[in-house]
């Protein structure tokens, strides 16, 4: 009983160690799984995907990708300085990478590893659209969704929580696989819940306004995907990020907001 009685609070101290902040919600949020161990890790598996398909580069689309990629990571390094986060990106390591292929998605890596496939592009429709994208994908590597997710996968798996959980052995690698897979696995990946893929949103669109781009975009980008929805061309990113009614309205209300939150740093006028 006693010994119990130990574990428990032993439990319970490691999940307290375990909570981290979210800067954008203020929420603490399950951690269970350092940065410093899994962004390495996802940083391998990225550029594995990168060898094993073809990157583009020296284009038009090619270099816009990068420059938004910049923009957005610039904004919400702007974002967490201004709202006493400063250092908070410090393992991340931003890479934006357009890979030839026409399946409709983009994903983004723990550590801010981005991939937007040229099939997404007629989508996006114009730079505004893929600042959208990206805003959103960067959402979720910002507020560590997806670390999120995995740390819960390890409770229900009700792997063993002592010290800390290394990514190491076979079943870490395993899970790692499940929750970030590549490449084939990219359209098998689990989808966000709700409540992520809405927080994605916010942040995303105040991301996106605050590097320059309309958030006005945003719901048309979106209203784009439902419209492409359906059939055998469903969107592969639609498997993962469900384009319906409510997130399109709620993308419409954030608008004026984003922009609200765009001129707290100097930022007034916005590009297509
Ligand atoms: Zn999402």
């Amino acid at each position: 009983m006693k010994l119990k009685n130990a574990f428990i609070l032993m439990a319970f101290v490691a999940l307290c160690f375990a909570c981290a902040t979210n800067p954008f919600t203020g929420k603490k949020t399950m951690a269970l799984v350092p940065n410093s161990q899994l962004f390495p890790t996802a940083f391998a598996q990225y550029d594995q995907f990168l060898t094993e398909n073809k990157v583009v580069t020296g284009t038009k689309d090619a270099e816009m990708i990068t420059r938004v990629g910049q923009r957005i990571a610039v904004a919400a390094e702007r974002w967490l300085n201004a709202n006493g986060y400063e250092g908070y990106l410090e393992d991340y390591k931003w890479e934006y990478n357009l890979v030839d292929d026409k399946t409709v998605n983009a994903w983004c890596m723990p550590g801010g590893k981005i991939v937007f496939y040229t099939g997404i592009l007629p989508i996006a429709k114009n730079e505004a659209g893929v600042a959208a994208i990206m805003g959103h994908e960067v959402a979720h590597a910002l507020a560590n969704h997806g670390q999120q997710r995995m740390s819960a996968a390890y409770i229900q798996a009700g792997v063993a929580l002592a010290g800390n959980v290394a990514i190491k052995d076979e079943q870490d690698r395993n899970a790692f696989n499940q929750y970030y897979g590549v490449g084939s696995q990219v359209g098998a990946m689990l989808p966000f819940s709700r409540a992520h893929e809405t927080e994605a949103d916010k942040i995303g669109i105040y991301l996106m306004a605050i590097a320059g781009y309309n958030p006005d975009e945003a719901s048309l980008l979106w209203e784009r995907m439902k419209a492409n929805s359906g059939g055998s061309s469903t969107p592969e990113i639609l498997s993962t990020h469900p384009s319906n009614d409510s997130r399109i309205a709620n993308l419409k209300a954030l608008a004026p907001k984003a922009k609200e939150e765009a001129a707290k740093f100097g930022v007034t006028t916005f590009r297509e």
